[in-house]
């Protein structure tokens, strides 16, 4: 294997130049993880390519040599999605970082795949346009891995997730060639497919995005409630009352106790749960809204208004400082993503509390609700050796509580590495091949980010029905058959 990557790093070093590949042991530790540290590899050899064609490059040398691969963008990830393989190349985009266009006529964006989500937002801002969907992670995380991700963020329950904001991709295929997939392409929709895929059917080198209209009027409240449950049924009443607010986020006591203790965010005292409602469009419609939620916000016990920008960040410091804040009440915290269905966010609540109890361990709750999109976070102490194994069987209860009520394993923190264990909790072993037979339609050798997603890994020609491919390298043989 040595011999193998000491062979590639010299290729790539005459494909790419020797400051665009790092082999050196210290250096490559720095990319042992993503955003979730409890996996950790440390790659075999990382590359910095600048463009496609070079990605391109190090992807037809990997196939040639059977070695695996992994994309990464800037890390954030909390699935392990970007973990490296030891005997893999882990290909990182953070040098192409180029807003190529903003088109304001057309409404998009063409950017590359390291750029991050908010840059593109501050690149169309002067225009009056911004780029909807907005993870926490939106200072840093890149594009190429929000495409990875299908990422969502505070705003996607108005304005949608990021497959609803991507309207076309370059991409590198699994064997080495560069495609455009666009939404307008007639047959299979293979930019959905490819969409969510968690970089297992080719690196996305280029994205059009579509731009959103900055809206005329923004208002933003705070209700602060006794309960989770009086905040969950009040989340209810507005959906059902026909509003769709920009974001709807919920915090719970421990939620509010951290961002308390790290930024201060001055929030009700006493509150068992705030809810951030945030509502957006012409000035009129706002504000009738705006008259209708407070109505249905009856269980509160105080609602702030934002009267200004300041205020209104002021709002969101709390909730956007919420995970990181958790590291000031606990040493340690899983930060767990599932889905349930609304209408089920009372009960649901109600027994993560009694869970927590049951295990001994506390969750701080911090999340989307107007999608049911859950952000629990189980708090354990990393110095108890027993501590963690119960959080991560606490974690998995949570899970297995979405699925029963019919919602998700994940939101949109991907399946990755960490949750491909929790897939047959979902879906039967016929769905899972069913899955498995897309991916090796993409990727019959099994190289490109391999071990994701899937609870046991198998090869293209052990899914029924499916045959390895050979590749045209392999066909015309430059390249083995394995
Ligand atoms: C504090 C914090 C808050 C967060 N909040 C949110 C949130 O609100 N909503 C949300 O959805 N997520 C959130 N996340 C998770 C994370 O930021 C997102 O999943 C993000 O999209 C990952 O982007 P990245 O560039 O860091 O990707 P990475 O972590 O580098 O990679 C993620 C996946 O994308 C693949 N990938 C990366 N680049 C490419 C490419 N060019 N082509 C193909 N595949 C690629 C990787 O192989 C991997 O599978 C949060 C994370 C943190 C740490």
């Amino acid at each position: 294997m040595a011999d193998r990557l000491g062979e590639l790093a010299r290729r790539f070093t005459g494909l790419l130049g020797s400051d665009s590949v790092i082999t050196d042991p210290v250096r490559l530790r720095t990319y042992e993880c993503d955003g979730l540290t409890v996996h950790r590899t440390t790659p075999g050899l990382v590359v910095l390519p600048t463009t496609a064609e070079q990605i391109a490059a190090v992807v037809t040398e990997c196939v040639r040599t059977r070695t695996p691969y992994v994309a990464r963008g800037s890390g954030t990830g909390l699935s392990g999605g970007a973990l490296p393989r030891g005997d893999g190349v882990l290909i990182v985009t953070t040098r192409m970082r180029r807003v190529l266009e903003i088109d304001v006529v057309g409404r998009r964006a063409v950017v590359e795949p390291g750029v991050t989500n908010l840059a593109i937002t501050q690149a169309a801002l002067p225009h009056g346009y911004y780029y909807a969907p907005d993870p926490s992670s939106q200072q840093v995380c890149s594009i190429g891995g929000n495409l990875a991700e299908n990422s969502g963020g505070a705003h996607c329950l108005k304005y949608g997730f990021t497959v609803n904001h991507v309207l076309a991709a370059e991409i590198v295929t699994p064997d080495g060639e560069i495609v455009t997939l666009d939404a307008l392409d007639p047959g299979y929709d293979l930019l959905g497919a490819f969409v969510g895929s968690e970089g297992t059917l080719g690196i996305a080198t280029k994205t059009t995005v579509r731009l959103t209209r900055l809206p005329e009027k923004v208002k933003t409240l705070l209700a602060a409630f006794e309960s989770t449950e009086a905040g969950g049924r009040a989340v209810s009443a507005v959906i059902g009352a026909g509003i769709v607010p920009a974001a709807i986020e919920m915090m719970d006591a421990l939620a509010i106790e951290a961002a308390e203790a790290s930024v201060r965010c001055e929030y009700p005292p006493g509150a068992g749960a705030v809810l951030i409602v945030e509502l957006d469009g012409p000035e009129e419609e706002v504000a009738a809204e705006y008259a209708q939620v407070v109505d249905l916000c009856s269980e509160a016990f105080e609602i702030r208004i934002a009267a200004d920008d300041v205020e209104r960040a002021a709002i969101w410091k709390g909730r956007k400082s919420a995970f990181a804040a958790v590291g000031r009440i606990s040493p340690a915290y899983i930060v767990q993503d599932g889905v349930v269905p609304r209408t089920a966010l009372p009960e649901v609540l109600a027994r993560i509390d009694a869970l927590s109890a049951e295990y001994g361990c506390r969750v701080a709750n911090v999340f989307h609700a107007g999608d049911g999109n859950l952000h629990p976070l189980v708090l354990f102490d990393d110095a108890d050796p027993r501590a963690g194994a119960r959080a991560e069987e606490l974690s998995g209860a949570i899970l297995d509580l979405c699925v029963r009520h019919g919602g998700s394993i994940t939101g949109e923190h991907g399946v990755g590495v960490d949750k491909s264990r929790y897939m047959p909790r979902m879906f039967s072993e016929d769905d899972l091949d069913a899955m498995h037979r897309l991916r090796c339609a993409f990727d019959p050798w099994n190289l490109c980010n391999p071990g994701k997603i899937f609870p046991t890994p198998r090869l293209c020609g052990e899914v029924p029905g499916v045959r390895r491919g050979v590749h045209p390298l392999v066909a015309s043989g430059e390249a083995e058959l394995w």
